[in-house]
């Protein structure tokens, strides 16, 4: 299990830089390598959107 960009998704490009194991990509809608994510929830607490949840 991973955390998960959702479609509320604005691509401010604040979780980007907070994620400590470079997890998240950019792109139109930012999104998350599921075989990297380990759940600390620090981009979840930060994104300003709310768009980073655990499916
Ligand atoms: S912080 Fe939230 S809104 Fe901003 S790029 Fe990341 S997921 Fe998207
Ligand atoms: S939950 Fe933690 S490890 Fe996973 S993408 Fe967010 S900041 Fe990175």
């Amino acid at each position: 299990m991973a955390y998960v960009i959702g479609d509320d998704c604005i691509a401010c490009g604040t979780c980007i830089d907070e994620c400590p194991v470079g997890a998240i990509s950019e792109g139109e809608k930012y999104s998350i390598d599921p075989e990297t994510c380990t759940e600390c929830g620090t981009c979840a607490d930060i994104c300003p959107s709310e768009a980073i949840s655990l499916p």
